[in-house]
């Protein structure tokens, strides 16, 4: 990513976990503060926006960018401050009672990279189906985000996989654009609250095929249908479909923390409006956070909130805090 050396004898001021939006934006915020920083991202720069094709919601393209080029000129602006960046992954984080020092397992390694902050901006991945067809087509008419990619399967018939909360949300707003929307689920009836069901049941535009599976996603270059097998008869159908949402549930990437700081039921960093963790000095942006709504611009918020409590705490550790 760069061609700096980061010691292990050194300590710095903020260590970043992750090269997404959030973690890219907190890099920006630290490095115009004159922090020293570094930021870890075990696969390459920008996270899950690098992945998506045309960005439309966020700020300031009236055009669309694609994630790429929009996280590419994010790691620029960071490096540009003085950002050092490695591939490497965050396999662990210590920090001892009453020591100010953090430190940081890249990689396996037995010697920690040292800092007085950490900022973690891990995301999350979706669950995937795992099923011929999926891995192919993600980005050709597979998504896991229906704010993202909805409008782009306007008039056309789309297929939603899964029967929780998000899934029927999803494929709620989903009737706003697609001329018909396929709710596909294992069992025999949804897992979603109530109102969201009644509201998909009596909707003329959503269809709900319970008691089944996606065996395969149809399509060469882009999806053209789900091949949907039924767990009670065994019964095979082919459902027309331009796009399938698979919403089937998320994992924060997080088991390097292990309870180093507090997490929600479903796993994520629990944070306040500040973006503190539970543990001094140690931060947390993004999609790895318990938050509502997940998309880049309020992962970017997220990572300039996190970094400029990073900067206060750092600044007070040293008596250079601003009263
Ligand atoms: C297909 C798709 C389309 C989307 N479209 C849009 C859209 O149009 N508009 C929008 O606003 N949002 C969109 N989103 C959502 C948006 O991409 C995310 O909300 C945003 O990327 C979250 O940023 P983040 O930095 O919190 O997490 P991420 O982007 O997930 O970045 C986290 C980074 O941390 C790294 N990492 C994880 N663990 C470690 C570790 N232990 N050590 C080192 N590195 C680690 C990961 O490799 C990753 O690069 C889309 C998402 C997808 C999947």
């Amino acid at each position: 990513m760069n061609d700096v050396t980061p010691t292990k004898e050194d300590v710095y001021d903020v260590i970043i976990i992750g090269g997404g939006p959030a973690g890219l934006t907190a890099g920006i915020y630290t490095t115009r503060a004159r922090l020293s920083t570094i930021l870890f991202e075990k696969l390459g720069a920008g996270g899950q926006a690098a992945l998506t094709d045309r960005v439309e919601n966020y700020p300031g393209f009236a055009e669309g960018i694609s994630g790429g080029k929009l996280v590419q000129g994010m790691e620029a602006q960071a490096k540009s401050f003085g950002i050092i960046t490695i591939f490497g992954e965050a396999t662990r984080v210590e920090c001892r009672d009453g020591d100010t020092i953090k430190r940081v397992y890249v990689d396996n390694d037995p010697v920690p990279y040292k800092a007085l902050s950490v900022i973690i901006a891990a995301g999350y991945k979706q669950r995937k189906l795992g099923v011929p067809g999926e891995g192919e087509l993600t980005g050709r008419g597979v998504s896991y985000c229906a704010t993202c990619d909805g409008a782009f399967f306007r008039d056309q018939s789309v297929a939603v996989v899964g029967g929780g909360d998000v899934a029927l949300e999803d494929g709620l707003f989903l009737t706003k654009l697609a001329k018909k929307v396929f709710i596909i689920h294992r069992r025999d009836r949804l897992r979603a609250a109530k109102i969201l069901q009644e509201r998909a049941f009596r909707h003329d535009r959503v269809a709900i095929i319970l008691d089944s599976v996606v065996d395969e996603i149809l399509g060469q270059t882009k999806v053209q249908g789900v091949r949907v097998r039924n767990l009670k008869t065994g019964e095979f159908k082919e459902v027309k479909a331009d796009g399938v949402f698979v919403l089937i549930g998320w994992i924060p990437n997080l088991s390097f923390l292990n309870g180093t700081v507090e997490l929600s039921d479903d796993g994520y960093i629990m944070v306040d409006s500040e973006m503190r963790t539970s543990r001094e000095g140690v931060f947390a942006c993004g999609d790895c956070c318990k938050k509502g709504l997940k998309q880049i611009v309020t992962a970017c918020g997220d990572g300039a909130t996190a970094a400029f409590s990073a900067q206060q705490f750092v600044e007070r550790l040293r008596g250079e805090a601003y009263a």
